[in-house]
């Protein structure tokens, strides 16, 4: 997603953000011969104007007066059409479809021959500039909305930029000519502003405040994640007039909350998930194992007289012995087997695809390969054993119960003389 900025004609004066009026009127294909001979009726009134033929809308710039027969406005055209100052010609003129084209958005709509238009145009063109008599509510509002770090913008009920912030500028990268007055197209490439325009119409629709996050490419490249609050403001009737959109760059609160919920899973000593990560993982394997015929099977272990490394190498080189088991023991298990460091010198080995027999022998592999194997610590050899419990999770037993009979065969285990593997027949 990138906004961009684009050259863009600036029909605006600066102090007051309001249009200066063009003396250039565009029209669309199917009123070329018409303008002809209104362009003479203006010239007796004096109104000497510049014509310029545009295929759709977007060809003119924002604020320019743009004349449109009805047969060449096309749906496209229609989130554009409050950008400018937008006339529909018509073949016929009834009320009815006038308000409908001034509720799009369309400034007026007249037909061919309607002398009100020539009227009403040479007022337009004339210079009569829009009274701003809440000028310095305006200003102050300005200040108030500059002084808000987060960009904020508000739009009108047609989707129109009618005011933002210096943030939003910065931004965009635009100035804030380039936006108010402006439609989204006119400031994001069509892809992304159709997904702006159907999201607001969606909001307008249904009024209230709107929340997602969504990641935004800026103009150097980078990627943010932004959160973007939106909220329907509507008049005295309760009639739905815009909108206001606060933009929070949430890029960094993410990423902390991703690493936050890294550590609090992980084991710092061996950087193996922790017994909180397996409480999780091991309620969701265990429902999904009720609506699957996957099996699914457990294994405990817990190193045997490990105090006794302890008492040898002292703490630290009885953390270097569980770094160098944990180690191990990760070397030694498939894609699809999980890892846990549950307590001390307990470990649990989650086994997808995996019935009690296959668990058995796995098990028995891991405790054979382990009572052989010589680590290093302090360059001194050291031998160490492991004993284990396994069960196969059976989806008609309680969780709790199943864990607490593979904790149990553990402990047979350990009273069986260690370094040996006790399952449990379900
Ligand atoms: P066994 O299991 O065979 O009965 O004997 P054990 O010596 O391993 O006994 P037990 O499981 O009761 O004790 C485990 C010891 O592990 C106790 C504790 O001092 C030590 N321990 C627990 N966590 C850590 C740790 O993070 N680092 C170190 N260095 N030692 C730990
Ligand atoms: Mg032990
Ligand atoms: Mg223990």
């Amino acid at each position: 997603m990138v906004f961009k900025a684009m050259r863009r004609y600036r029909l605006v004066n600066k102090r007051s953000w309001m249009p200066m009026i063009p003396s250039i009127l565009y029209f669309s294909p199917l009123l070329a011969s018409w303008k002809t001979q209104f362009h003479t009726t203006l010239c007796m009134y004096g109104q000497t104007v510049e014509w310029k033929a545009i295929q759709s809308i977007d060809q003119s710039p924002t604020f320019a007066i743009v004349l449109l027969a009805e047969k060449d406005i096309k749906a496209s055209d229609w989130p554009l059409l409050a950008s400018r100052r937008t006339i529909v010609i018509v073949d016929e003129w009834s009320l009815d479809n006038s308000v409908k084209w001034i509720q799009k958005g369309a400034i007026n709509c007249f037909a061919r021959d309607d002398e009100h238009l020539t009227a009403w145009l040479i007022s337009e063109i004339s210079g009569l500039t829009v009274n701003r008599s809440h000028q310095a509510e305006d200003d102050m509002l300005q200040i108030i909305i500059d002084a808000i770090p987060a960009p904020l913008f508000f739009k009108d009920h047609l989707h129109i930029y009618r005011g933002c912030n210096t943030a939003f500028c910065q931004f965009l990268e635009l100035s804030r000519e380039e936006i108010i007055g402006h439609s989204v197209y006119d400031i994001a490439p069509k892809p992304l502003a159709d997904t702006y325009y159907k999201a607001d119409c969606q909001l307008l629709a249904e009024g209230g405040t709107q929340r997602y996050e969504a990641e935004v490419q800026l103009g150097d490249g980078s990627i943010h994640e932004i959160e973007f609050n939106k909220a329907v403001f509507t008049n005295s009737n309760g009639q739905a007039i815009g909108q206001v959109g606060v933009m929070l760059d949430v890029t960094e609160r993410n990423q902390l909350i991703s690493q936050l919920d890294k550590a609090t899973r992980t084991d710092p000593l061996t950087g193996t998930s922790n017994r909180r990560e397996f409480n999780l993982i091991i309620q969701d394997e265990f429902e999904k194992r009720k609506h699957s015929e996957q099996r699914l099977s457990l294994m405990t272990l817990d190193v045997d007289f490990f105090k006794k490394i302890n008492d040898k190498f002292g703490h630290g080189g009885g953390d270097q012995a569980l770094q160098l088991i944990a180690k191990w023991l990760q070397s030694q298990l498939r894609s699809s087997d999980s890892l846990f460091r549950v307590g001390g010198e307990e470990f649990y080995i989650l086994m997808r695809d995996t019935n009690i027999q296959n668990a058995f022998e796995m098990a028995e592999r891991l405790c054979k390969g382990m009572a052989t194997h010589i680590f290093s610590i302090d360059q001194k050899p050291v031998h160490i054993t492991l004993s284990a419990g396994v069960i196969e999770l059976d989806p008609t037993t309680e969780l709790e119960s199943i864990l607490d009979m593979v904790d149990k065969a553990l402990y047979e285990a350990k009273s069986d003389g260690r370094n040996c593997v006790r399952p449990v027949y379900l």
